[in-house]
């Protein structure tokens, strides 16, 4: 193995934002492709037309006690290449809509978090709630929600949780600066995974598709990400009770849950299309059990340019490719076929693995 190549590989397959379905994801499965033939192996795509969301325009806003915008996308770095295609914040799979509502905030958004608010005689119901990260997976917070009649969801970063709390924010240190958001997944993967309209089978053609209304996975109300610099003056303003202990988070003040005379909008164009995912595969036939698959495999799609997530999983395989292409060469073989994959789509909710 060589740490430099695995360095170098790293830094072209994340230099540039690589959502799934796009020109730079193209280019991504290409070199990942063109990495892995020269070791010797038959590295070919598999693809797949999935159903999938785009958000088109994205508004969060604060009308009540005052009116201020959230920035949806952060501040490039110096260093950011082709930084017009980072997708701005929003969460895959999410419904559009246009609502506007109280806020009331819900800590993490768990099953006790709504006692919580309960037994402080605060209910969500025709709310937005605003709930931070952390603790759960966000489109479970999107279902409980949805579940105790709150019409919109907010999620946002608190720094207690990831941020300057914790130590030096990015580029300074690790953590998640003021400006920055989580973007990702709210698919009811619990449910199923993949294409929300072709549960249990391959999205190829011939395979029977879901209406998309008949799609379980896909939540019922709009939510967003928001990053905490923009939390920050909604929970400021929110009034109510204060807010439990746990409730508390590390922006520097006593945190209230609300209702009170902080209301938000979330407006949101977001548009279903069809896509298509192209995983990456590379088989090495085995000699007595060739229908017996050993699989190794690491997504190779990114939110934005997913040095961490998932570049740094996808080297690793590709890595391993190049020795087993070494070990072919002195003429092993293995017993069962062993199959290297870069999974497309999987930020949506694993699409190109469960398809
Ligand atoms: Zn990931």
């Amino acid at each position: 193995m060589s740490a430099d190549d695995i360095g170098r590989l790293s830094r072209n397959l994340s230099r540039r934002p690589h959502l799934v379905g796009t020109p730079n994801q193209a280019r991504a499965i290409e070199t990942a492709l063109a990495r892995l033939r020269p070791y010797g192996l038959d590295a070919r795509t598999q693809s797949y037309d999935v159903w999938l969301s785009r958000p088109k325009s994205i508004q969060v806003s604060m009308t009540k006690p005052y009116l201020r915008s959230a920035t949806v996308k952060e501040k490039p770095m110096p260093w950011s290449e082709d930084f017009q295609d980072v997708v701005v914040g929003y969460n895959a799979y999410s419904p559009p809509g246009d609502v506007t509502a109280p806020v009331v905030y819900a800590n993490y958004g768990l099953p006790e978090d709504y006692a919580a608010l309960d037994d402080l005689g605060v209910s969500v119901e025709g709310k937005i709630v605003l709930v931070r990260y952390g603790r759960s997976f966000r489109g479970v917070k999107v279902h409980l929600a949805d579940q105790h009649g709150a019409r919109g969801v907010i999620i946002y970063s608190d720094p207690e949780d990831d941020g300057f709390v914790r130590e030096p924010v990015y580029p300074e240190g690790p953590w998640r600066p003021a400006d920055s958001i989580q973007r990702g997944s709210i698919q009811f993967i619990w449910d199923y995974p993949g294409d929300p309209l072709t549960p249990g089978a391959p999205s190829v053609p011939g395979t029977k598709r879901l209406d998309p209304s008949q799609a379980t996975p896909i939540a019922k109300i709009p939510s967003t990400p928001i990053s905490y610099g923009d939390a920050e003056p909604l929970l400021r303003s929110l009034t109510g009770p204060e807010a439990p202990e746990d409730f508390q988070g590390g922006l520097g003040f006593p945190y209230h849950v609300g209702p009170g005379d902080t209301d938000a909008r979330l407006n949101l164009d977001i548009a279903y299309e069809t896509q298509r995912v192209s995983n990456v595969i590379a088989e090495i036939r085995g000699t007595t059990k060739p229908d017996e698959k050993v699989i190794i495999g690491a997504h190779l799609d990114a939110r934005t340019y997913g040095a961490n997530d998932n570049v740094s999983g996808y080297t690793a395989v590709s890595e391993i490719g190049r020795s087993l292409g070494q070990l072919l060469r002195r003429g092993w073989r293995p017993e069962r076929t062993i199959a290297l994959a870069g999974w497309d789509g999987e930020e949506y909710g694993l699409l190109g693995s469960t398809e």
